[in-house]
């Protein structure tokens, strides 16, 4: 009797794009079909959309984080937790820090990192909004100075000034959950409101370029009411422990000292897929209509580490959320098709279901179906985004567990 052996789809990445694609994958195939493997660093999954709120300490971090294996059925997925090394296209192997597993179909979901474009000193001196760990490091580096200016006999002011790099979205919902606790922060450890300095500074020469501009001006007054300076068409040229040097264009660049640079100036993909020698784009692969890399047929690559370009545009899709679970479902899809040997596969089109940007636990600015909407409103939508892709991947059960159900 031949046995034959079942196709084996490997994921690496259990983020939004892994994950979503996991979970469609255990609902698509049968336990004879393929086999299923699931990698991710961390034995848990966090919401990196909700990164700012841990970083600024609004939310505790693990409010953003939960267990994979509360969402894979583990009937028929195998979770193993270990670090992505490189990826050997030509034998079909994920090398891991630990092991190595072999594929016949793989999927790429390693999300990205923060594109620092060379500049001196932020890779050691600049804190990130990347993952768990370093949003835990920069709340605590926060309460740190917060704590610590009390403690010295000579105050030094530059402990209390805190420069946020790029008023992108992740800058302004930073800067939006910053300037909730700064309050707190001023009561907790004695600290005068009035020497808190919070400065943001974007090289574009508009906060949230390219987004609404009435939405904009919206975000930029209440961010500044509540003590934001925003230094615009400026950008960061250098940190240094003990701040930053900025200026416009080719003028001489100037020193603000700050005892906290948070680098919120855009992403880039992973490195693991230069290491791995696919041709890319500041480390993100310009995948096919059906999502597989030209010249591997075998390969997926989703999430912030894929490019697919608006064609109404002609520019890539900035990286999201809302893309990376639109293509996990269509991969899933497009890979049960090729383990039953059809020849067609779906196409990936992006759906945009619209931007809500938060300002704050009450307050946010947004784009949905096309509608703009701000304040309360706004962040009431906010939260149900964030519910919904609980709901995606984990059903009610997950929403209840970990959604934000403070709704009023
Ligand atoms: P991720 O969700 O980042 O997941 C990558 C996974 O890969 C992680 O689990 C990580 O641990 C794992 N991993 C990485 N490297 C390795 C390795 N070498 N080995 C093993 N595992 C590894 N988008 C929206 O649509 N809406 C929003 O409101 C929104 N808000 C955001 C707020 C913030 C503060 C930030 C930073 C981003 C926000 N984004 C938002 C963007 C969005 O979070 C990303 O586009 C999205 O997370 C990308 O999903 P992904 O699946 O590619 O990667
Ligand atoms: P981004 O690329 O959207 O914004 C980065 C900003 O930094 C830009 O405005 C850029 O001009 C600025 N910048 C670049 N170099 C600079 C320098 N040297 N000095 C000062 N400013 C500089 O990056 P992001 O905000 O990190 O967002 C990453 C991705 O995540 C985007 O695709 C974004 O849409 C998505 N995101 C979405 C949401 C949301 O939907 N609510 C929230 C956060 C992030």
């Amino acid at each position: 009797m031949i046995t034959l052996r079942k196709p084996k789809i490997v994921i690496v990445g259990a983020g939004y794009g892994g994950l979503m694609t996991t979970v469609r994958l255990q609902k698509l195939l049968g336990v004879n079909e393929a086999e299923i493997v699931l990698i991710n660093k961390n034995d848990y999954h966090y919401e990196t959309t909700w990164l700012h709120e841990a970083s600024a300490g609004t939310l505790h971090h693990d409010k953003v984080r939960y267990d994979i294996r509360n969402v894979v059925d583990r009937s028929k997925v195998e979770f193993i937790q270990d670090t992505v090394v490189e990826i050997n296209k030509e034998e079909k192997k994920v090398i891991l820090e630990n092991d190595q597993v072999n594929y016949d179909y793989l999927v790429i979901a390693l999300g990205g990192e923060p594109e620092t474009f060379g500049i001196k000193g932020l890779k050691e001196y600049a804190f990130g909004i990347t993952n768990v760990n370093s949003s835990r490091q920069l709340r605590e580096h926060i309460e740190y100075q917060f704590a610590t200016y009390n403690m010295e006999e000579e105050k030094n002011d530059n402990r209390l000034s805190i420069v946020v790099g790029g008023a992108g979205f992740t800058g302004i919902e930073f800067l939006g959950e910053l300037t909730n606790r700064i309050p707190e922060l001023c009561q907790e450890y004695d600290v005068d409101f009035q020497k808190v300095k919070i400065t943001c500074v974007e090289a574009a020469p508009t906060v949230l370029p390219g987004f609404d501009p009435e939405l904009v001006s919206y975000a930029v007054s209440q961010l500044e009411r509540r003590g934001v300076e925003f230094l615009i068409g400026t950008a960061i040229k250098e940190a240094t422990p003990e701040g930053i040097f900025v200026g416009k264009g080719d003028e001489e660049p100037y020193e603000i000292k700050a005892g906290t640079v948070v680098w919120a100036a855009g992403v880039r993909g992973n490195a693991i897929i230069e290491k791995s020698g696919f041709e890319a784009m500041r480390g993100r692969v310009k995948v096919q209509p059906d999502l597989r890399v030209p010249g591997f047929d075998d390969v997926f690559i989703i999430g912030d580490s894929s490019l697919v370009i608006n064609e109404e545009i002609n520019r890539p899709y900035p990286p999201t959320a809302q893309i990376a679970m639109q293509q996990g479902e269509v991969v899933a899809k497009n890979i049960t098709a090729l383990v039953r040997n059809k020849a067609e596969l779906e196409n990936f089109t992006f759906d945009n279901k619209g931007t809500v940007c938060s300002l704050g636990e009450d307050d946010a600015i947004g784009v949905v179906f096309g509608k703009k909407v701000t304040g309360s409103k706004a962040a009431f939508m906010k939260k149900v985004v964030d519910n919904r892709a609980l709901y995606m991947i984990g059903g009610t059960s997950l929403v209840l567990k970990k959604g934000k159900l403070n709704f009023f």
